[in-house]
């Protein structure tokens, strides 16, 4: 059995979020939640925000490419995080809708450019963690602009 919250992936008739159960299954994911009624959210909500009915679908956005909506670069930003810090909304087409995800970037980026999302090792210094680094995570996803 799965200690997941957010419960198995059984639910996932999208076809796409195909999660490997091998552990941390989340490394370098960016999911999405879908309800049945269709609704697409990232992050995802134990309520789907359009009907009220639990969200229980995935989408895998890891392996799609966004679009930067805007971006903007954090010139003073909290300890352990980098500076500059480019930020960016990415916006992904997913079954004809618009899903938005806030993240780093890789490099710098303009309005309209294509991105990915990538796993990163380290989006942040554990050293400068105020609370115990073994509850914490550190890895994550930057988007990457591709050509
Ligand atoms: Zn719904």
């Amino acid at each position: 059995m799965s200690n997941d919250p957010r419960g198995p992936d059984s639910n996932d008739t999208t076809g796409e979020g195909d999660a490997e159960s091998d552990g941390d299954d989340t490394a370098g994911r960016l999911l999405a939640g879908r309800c049945d009624c269709g609704h697409v959210t990232y992050p995802s909500h134990p309520v789907c925000p359009a009907c009220g009915e639990p969200q229980e679908g995935q989408v895998e956005l890891s392996e799609r490419k966004g679009t930067v909506l805007t971006w903007t670069t954090a010139t003073t930003t909290p300890p352990g995080v980098r500076e500059p810090n480019t930020l960016a909304i990415v916006v992904f087409e997913v079954d004809g809708q618009q899903v938005r995800a806030l993240g780093g970037t890789t490099d710098a980026v303009e309005i309209g450019d294509r991105v990915r999302p990538v796993h990163v090792e380290q989006l942040r210094d554990p050293e400068a963690c105020v609370r115990a680094a073994e509850s914490q995570r550190f890895d994550g996803v930057r988007f990457e602009p591709v050509e």
